[in-house]
């Protein structure tokens, strides 16, 4: 490891903050881009290379797989070691990891499947029909997706479902106890499915750790420090983990209050309030000097921190410019949507051929989705390359979920939802009867000790099919039998490399012949399998392997875009390819989707569109923030609710993204359901010195 000189490159705050003591907790508590993050990043090159910490005793928890990424390379380049060795990454994904290793003693199978809400949905669905028949013909109750909500905030903040529903569910009349019922029944269909929802990720890391203290040993006592970022997003589930993990105080967190954004997602901004109640032995860290935003900025970003409550004067801040600035910011109203999107167009255009900026280096931030429609068709007529966030992520397509679900099936057999999944492809088979279908492959399953991926074409499961699937369903069968020997190959190799790590991995190449007298089965020997003597079980190969067959005549059937989301495919080959270990990619592939940020492509060159939480923690030369008007940024909804301050945090947010240009917009008139409805500035703009900023067009 080459010598870093920190005090070079980190000023006296920050490098105080860096090698405060490991035993002693410390919080860094500093405005946007003071060089929290940066700072996090340099303490744990810190603790390895003055402290004699091994990459393997330093867990690293932030909020999108992204932002985890970006500080694991930063590390390995910093360290030399490399990112893989450390514990890094979002807190769903460190669960994942203390749950395929120490879950056993939860009595969770090392296989379990994590199902996205999507999935949970389906199954919150089963729950309320077996446990309340009629429940969803009264068009009081709530859906499916809001009982997942109203549960999954309960189980965030360690509150009863009555809680959670008179705190921020109060219009719901449905009795709580009718809801805490479903969410038993919820809980169970899980369980019986091998399964877990992103809540169990941290749910049932907790509950490992409080009811094991063996293991709570072993890891409290492995880590010698456990750092995390953006500590304010912090929710109760999170921070009791954390105090069991590090109560020997060996916790540093970094963040800022005045970021908080998920409280309805559970965050707890008390977490960081009372960090000094909750470790007495801290040390208290400030950065003043922030690096990213030009005085300008700072100074429009200052004015909107003035507007915010505060408790405690320990929490008041300024952000302090450690460089220079040319532009103040700049405010543009526009007629209406459309006229919006044409002027932010027009200005990209225009910044673009300056020649200073790239459209990479230019990003447009909304408060939500459909404020971006617009903008999209403006960037297209005007030709302006961009990239969206999209609200559907990568591996939320239905295309790809298709592919994936075959995988997760096979990987996890218990696994109905998955099942479910791929039987939507067959005519007459809704999700009543797939389900049934599969009560039926369990029992089979169980009489003949076979995974039930191998007995889809058992005589007593094909005699549930309805006759106008079997064709379909048959050919399914017969491909998914194919899938699930690939990974099984895959994970016995995956086994006996880890029993005999210097061993090269010895191919059996007699396993589909061994297939094709899986039982109940006429031997019909599959050519393509005949001709395999080397099996590839790669990841790709195994993917490859659910791209093709009876999937993609069946997609034909349900898309009539099928060759351009086959195209996908591609994407996801490559994606695929960049792992060696099957569970390694399984895993990845579901929490992918756990993630706030969604996955954009990386192709450079475009200009970045996304909303303002997927912006956490980036930073980008210049700025747009659209919709920055009253019913749109802060929300209608947050107006009638008499509570706009969370909205005033993510406008700062938004605000403090801009390192050199900030533009904000709004539409004067918008159309509402087909009413034209008169917009008001935003009062995060209305309450700001109109000195800080420049009107443009008004
Ligand atoms: P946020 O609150 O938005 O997450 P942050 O406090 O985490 O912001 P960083 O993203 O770590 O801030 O830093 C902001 C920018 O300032 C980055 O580009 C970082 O590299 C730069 N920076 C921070 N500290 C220094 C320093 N001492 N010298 C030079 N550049 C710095
Ligand atoms: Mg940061």
């Amino acid at each position: 490891m080459e010598k870093i000189d920190f005090n070079a490159e980190l000023n006296s705050d920050q490098y105080a903050a860096v090698t405060s003591p490991p035993d002693r907790p410390a919080l860094v508590l500093a405005g946007a881009g003071s060089g929290k993050t940066r700072t996090l990043t340099y303490r744990v090159a810190w603790l390895i290379s003055e402290c004699g910490f091994r990459p393997r005793d330093i867990l690293l928890l932030t909020f999108t797989n992204k932002a985890a990424n970006q500080m694991l390379a930063r590390i390995e380049s910093l360290t030399g070691y490399p990112a893989r060795s450390f514990w890094g990454g979002t807190f769903h994904s460190i669960g994942n990891r203390f749950l395929r290793i120490e879950g056993g003693a939860l009595g969770l199978e090392p296989n379990f499947g994590i199902l996205d809400t999507e999935d949970s949905d389906k199954l919150i669905k089963k729950a309320v029909e077996e446990s309340y028949p009629h429940f969803f013909s009264n068009k009081d109750n709530p859906r499916s997706k809001l009982l997942r909500e109203i549960i999954s905030y309960a189980r965030n903040t360690r509150s009863t479902i009555q809680t959670a529903m008179a705190y921020r569910f109060d219009w719901i009349e449905t009795p709580a106890s009718q809801i805490a019922e479903i969410a038993r029944a919820y809980e169970a269909e899980k369980r019986a499915a091998n399964n877990c929802d992103f809540d169990d990720l941290l749910e049932l890391w907790l509950k490992l750790l409080s009811e094991n203290p063996d293991i709570l040993k072993k890891y409290s006592e492995r880590f010698g420090n456990i750092l995390v970022d953006e500590f304010q997003d912090t929710n109760k589930l999170q921070s009791d983990i954390l105090d069991l993990l590090a109560s020997r105080g060996n916790i540093s967190a970094v963040g800022d209050d005045a970021q908080c954004i998920y409280s309805w997602r559970g965050a707890e901004i008390d977490n960081i309030l009372r960090f000094r109640e909750r470790y007495p032995a801290a040390y208290i860290y400030k950065i003043e000097r922030n690096y990213r935003s030009s005085p300008q900025i700072l100074n429009f970003a200052n004015k909107i921190l003035d507007g915010m409550e505060l408790d405690d004067e320990e929490f008041k801040k300024t952000l302090v410019p450690a460089r220079d600035g040319y532009f103040k910011p700049r405010v543009m109203p526009a007629m209406d949507g459309a006229s919006q999107g044409r002027n932010v167009a027009r200005a990209i255009a225009e910044i673009e051929s300056g020649g200073r900026y790239g459209y990479d280096d230019i990003a447009v931030l909304y408060r939500s989705h459909f404020q971006a429609m617009d903008l999209q068709l403006q960037l297209q007529y005007a030709k302006i390359p961009f990239v969206m966030t999209s609200g559907v992520k990568f591996f939320e397509q239905a295309h790809v979920k298709d592919i994936v679900s075959q995988i997760k099936f096979v990987a996890n057999p218990k696994d109905n939802v998955s099942f479910l999944r791929f039987c939507r492809f067959m005519p007459k088979i809704g999700d009543k009867t797939a389900f049934k279908i599969f009560e039926k492959i369990r029992e089979v399953a169980a009489s003949k000790s076979l995974p039930e991926w191998r007995v889809l074409s058992d005589k007593k499961v094909l005699a549930k099919v309805p006759a106008a699937a079997k064709q379909m369903f048959e050919a399914a069968a017969a491909d998914i039998e194919k899938l699930g020997g690939l990974v099984e190959l895959a994970k016995r190799s995956e086994k006996h490399v880890e029993a005999n790590p210097a061993e090269k991995i010895p191919v059996q190449t007699d396993f589909f012949a061994d297939m094709a007298h899986a039982p109940e089965r006429e031997a019909s020997a599959d050519p393509a399998a005949e001709n395999t003597t080397e099996a590839d079980f790669s990841p790709k190969a195994i993917i490859k392997c659910a791209c093709g067959g009876w999937y993609r005549d069946a997609m034909k059937t349900l898309y009539e875009d099928w060759e351009e989301r086959a195209a996908d495919f591609d994407a996801l080959f490559e994606y695929a390819s960049k792992f060696d270990d099957f569970d390694d990619f399984l895993a990845s592939v579901a929490l992918e989707i756990s993630d706030a940020e969604g996955r954009e492509s990386e192709v450079g060159g475009r200009v970045r569109l996304m909303t303002v939480h997927q912006a956490k923690g980036l930073e980008f030369p210049v700025v747009f923030v659209i919709g920055a008007a009253e019913g749109l940024f802060p929300t209608q909804r947050s107006i009638d609710g008499g509570d706009v301050e969370e909205e005033r945090r993510l406008f700062y947010v938004a605000s403090t993204r801009a390192m050199d240009l900030l533009i904000i917009s709004y539409p004067r008139v918008s159309a509402v359901g087909g009413n034209f409805e008169m917009r008001q500035a935003s009062r995060f703009l209305e309450d700001i010195d109109p000195a800080t900023y420049e009107l443009y067009g008004a």
